[in-house]
C-alpha cells in the first residue's frame, strides 16, 4: 500500500476524514504522541489497527473525540467525579475510563464493560477528529513494544506502506502518553501521565492512587513485557550514583560494548559518552522517546539514570517518565 503524507489544509483534512469514514487507517498528531486512527464504529477498520501495529488484541484501544457531547453517546453512568473531570480538565493529556454503551464494541475494549475516552488538547488533533466526524480509536502509531512516535517522521519509520495516510503535523509537546484515569468506580490512575495524581486528588477532594505501579512486582498485563523499548539493551539506575554509573559504563566497555550514559548533568561523567535526559520533568518527557530512538542507532547499550530526588522527577510528569523508563528497560535495574 502507498501511504499518503497529508498536511493541515482544508483539502488534506477532507481527504483524511474521508479515509477514516471509509475504514482506512490514518496516523495523526496529538499533544502526547502520534496516534493511529480508525473509525471506532467500523469493526473491520478497528481490527486493522491490531494488524498494522502487531498489537495483542487483549490490549484495549482509546476512543478519541473532538467534542464533549460525544462522551454521552459512547459512555453511561457518568459520576459526579467524572463530570468534574469532563467539565474542568478536558481537553487535556488525560484519558477517562467509563462504563460503555452498546455502540462501542468488545473488539475496542478487549471485552471490558468500560471504554477509555480521550479529547486531545492539540488543535491539530481536534481538526483531524472533526474532519473524521466519528469517534476514532487510536493507539500510539508505532510497532507494538517500540518507543511511541512524537513526530511524523518516526511514524513513517514504523508505518510506511502499512497504513493509508499520515497527517504531518507538529512534533508532540508532551511526549508521553496520556494519564489514564478510571472513573467507572472510585477514581484511580491506571497509567501515569502529564496530568498528575496530586492535581486530580486536589480537584476531586480525595486521594487518587496510581494503580499498577511499575516498581511493584504485581503480575499485571503490560509489565510482563518490555514496552516502549529501544532495540538495544537498556538498564536503569535510580539513585543518581555517579561512581556506580561510571563503573558500570567501564565494565560494559571492557566487555566490548559501545555504551552511552543517559543521565541528568552529563558533565559529571568524566568524558564518558553521556547524553542529557532533560532539565526538568516536562523536558525529559518531551524528549524521551525521540532520544531512545536516536540512541539505539548510535550506541549498543543504554545506561539510564533517573532519580526521585532529581528536579526531573519533581513535577507533574515525573511519575509518568519513571513508569516509561522502568518498562523500557524491562525491569532491569543496576
Ligand atoms: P495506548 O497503547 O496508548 O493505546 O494505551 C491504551 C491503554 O489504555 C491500554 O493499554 C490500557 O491501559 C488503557 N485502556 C484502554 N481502554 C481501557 C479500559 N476500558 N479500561 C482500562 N484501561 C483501558
Ligand atoms: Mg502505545
Amino acid at each position: 500500500m502507498k501511504t499518503k503524507y497529508l498536511h493541515f489544509n482544508e483539502r488534506d483534512l477532507d481527504t483524511a476524514g474521508r479515509l477514516i469514514r471509509k475504514g482506512e487507517l490514518v496516523a495523526f498528531p496529538t499533544e502526547t504522541v502520534y496516534g493511529l486512527g480508525a473509525n471506532a464504529l467500523d469493526l473491520q477498520a478497528v481490527s486493522k489497527t491490531y494488524a498494522a501495529k502487531g498489537r495483542p488484541s487483549d490490549n484495549p484501544l482509546i476512543v478519541h473525540i473532538y467534542d464533549k457531547s460525544q462522551i454521552y453517546d459512547i459512555a453511561e453512568q457518568i459520576s459526579d467525579d467524572a463530570r468534574k473531570v469532563i467539565d474542568d480538565v478536558m481537553p487535556a493529556p488525560i484519558t477517562i475510563v467509563l462504563p460503555k454503551r452498546a455502540v462501542i464494541s468488545d473488539t475496542i475494549t478487549a471485552g471490558l464493560p468500560t471504554v477509555a475516552i480521550r479529547m486531545p488538547l492539540s488543535e491539530e488533533a481536534r481538526q483531524f477528529l472533526r474532519a473524521a466526524g466519528v469517534p476514532v480509536t487510536a493507539p500510539s502509531a508505532n510497532i507494538s513494544g517500540r518507543p511511541s512516535p512524537t513526530n511524523w517522521q518516526r511514524v513513517k519509520e514504523d508505518m510506511d506502506g502499512k497504513i493509508s495516510a499520515v497527517m504531518c503535523g507538529e512534533p508532540c509537546r508532551v511526549g508521553i502518553e496520556s494519564t489514564v484515569l478510571d472513573l467507572s468506580d472510585e477514581p484511580r490512575i491506571l497509567r501515569p501521565g502529564a496530568v498528575s495524581a496530586e492535581y486530580l486528588s486536589r480537584l476531586l477532594g480525595k486521594q487518587v492512587y496510581v494503580l499498577n505501579d511499575p516498581t511493584s512486582k504485581v503480575n499485571s498485563p503490560g509489565i510482563r513485557y518490555r514496552h516502549y523499548a529501544p532495540k538495544v539493551p537498556m538498564v536503569l539506575e535510580q539513585n543518581d550514583d555517579v561512581e556506580k554509573l561510571c563503573r558500570y559504563f567501564d565494565e560494559k566497555t571492557a566487555e566490548g560494548y559501545h555504551p552511552v550514559l543517559w543521565v541528568h548533568e552529563p558533565l559529571r561523567f568524566g568524558g564518558r559518552n553521556a547524553v542529557e535526559m532533560g532539565l526538568d520533568d516536562g523536558d525529559v518527557a518531551n524528549k524521551m522517546f525521540e532520544t531512545m530512538r536516536k540512541l539505539e542507532t548510535q550506541y549498543d547499550f543504554i545506561i539510564a539514570s533517573f532519580c526521585r530526588r532529581s528536579p526531573c522527577y519533581d513535577g507533574p510528569a515525573g511519575q509518568g517518565v519513571e513508569d516509561r523508563l522502568i518498562r523500557a528497560c524491562g525491569h532491569t535495574f543496576i
